[in-house]
């Protein structure tokens, strides 16, 4: 198939693999922001495939892990309540909350519906006007356009019984945090090829001058993954920063024009909450105030959350690419996809999960 099967080509593969061996002259360290990148890089070993002192930290992408406990329990709380549907994207029913998981109260009979787009959120409310439905929105720079497009349709049609439960971030604001850190050690960067079709990618290039970083805005197979590696290596090989794209059959500088307006029209910029890891000012999004009535949190009054984490999990270290995830005590033992305690082990974008599943597996 176009544009899949030669970024899975063995034999592309091994070349680049081959000229980053060549390229490299001393020990770097690369964060691929995204989870999604993090499980092509384990499924396919590209991790163990590189040369000794290149070294891949996986970082925070992964926008089921980094929801907050909070508005999990706020989730549960309401859709506890009768009359209530909940719409979700389905990694998120197995997510552990404080005390259970959606999946679990689903099963206890909550009305906790799963779906592939808000606007099949939208669907649910016009199909059932006497019930209240909330959609769990959460997610990056890729689901905020839609997630975005479902608020305005519904402020066009008046559909007052559909609200969002927003916990939108933004990838940015995530790596001058990670950049601006004591301990940073990271010396580049693979962007995530999707967030850039959304955004494009001007704001790395700031980021990439203030901190005199390489960021490569990459794909997702095993030959886009290495193709950016190779680049990030040799921009730091040759002492350049700034950004260079890899992804070009997809993003452009500018992005998408049209879904940053709808973004803008219906969100604004403000501090992000991100589980594990905390708060990173001007990091997510929440909805304007004339969208008000569309806001799940303004139209259901829940009394004080008081979160549980876990104290055996270790999902902060692994997120900012402190520890990888065998690195926690858990892994593997208290902690499977089966019986996860953090979000990480059970998310498709998680660390944990690839560290499980393909860990040691060379494809
Ligand atoms: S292995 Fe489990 S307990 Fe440890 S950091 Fe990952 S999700 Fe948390």
């Amino acid at each position: 198939m176009k544009f899949i099967d030669e970024y899975r080509d063995s034999d592309r593969a091994r070349n680049i693999l081959k000229k980053i061996e060549d390229t490299v002259t001393k020990p770097w360290t690369i964060m691929e922001i995204c989870g999604g990148q993090t499980h092509s890089i384990v499924r396919n070993g590209i991790d163990q495939l590189l040369p000794d002192g290149v070294r891949l930290i996986h970082g925070p992408g992964c926008p089921v892990c980094v929801t907050p406990l909070d508005i999990l329990d706020r989730a549960l709380s309401i859709v506890s309540k009768p009359g209530v549907i909940l719409a979700s994207f389905g990694d998120m029913l197995r997510v552990p909350g404080s005390r259970e998981t959606l999946s679990v109260a689903k099963s206890g009979g909550a009305d906790v519906r799963v779906v592939f787009s808000p606007l099949e959120a939208l669907n649910i409310a016009r199909e059932n006007p006497q019930h209240e439905v909330f959609f769990l929105a959460i997610g990056f720079e890729t689901t905020a356009p839609g997630n975005a497009m479902a608020i305005k349709q519904a402020a066009r049609e008046n559909l007052r019984n559909f609200s969002e439960l927003v916990s939108q971030f933004m990838v940015p604001p995530a790596m001058r945090a990670i950049l601006s850190s004591e301990k940073n050690m990271i010396q580049g960067f693979l962007a995530a090829g999707h967030v850039c079709t959304v955004t494009g990618y001007e704001e790395y290039e700031r980021i990439g001058e203030e901190f005199h970083v390489p960021i490569v805005p990459t794909g997702f197979e095993p030959v886009d993954i290495l193709s950016g590696i190779l680049r990030v290596i040799e921009m730091l090989e040759s002492g350049r920063s700034g950004v260079h794209n890899e992804y070009g059959r997809v993003v452009s500088r500018e992005g998408n024009p049209v879904a940053k307006k709808v973004v803008d029209e219906v969100f604004h910029v403000a501090d992000g909450h991100w589980r594990g890891i905390g708060v990173i000012p001007q990091s997510g999004l929440q909805l304007r105030d004339e969208f008000a009535p569309f806001d799940t949190q303004k139209k259901f009054n829940v009394a004080d959350i008081q979160p549980d984490e876990s104290p055996l999990c270790r999902s902060g270290d692994v997120l900012r690419g402190m520890i990888t995830p065998e690195r926690c005590e858990a892994f593997g033992k208290e902690c499977t996809p089966l019986k996860p305690l953090g979000a990480p082990m059970v998310s498709a974008e998680g660390a944990c999960a690839a560290y499980y599943k393909y860990h040691g597996k060379v494809l």
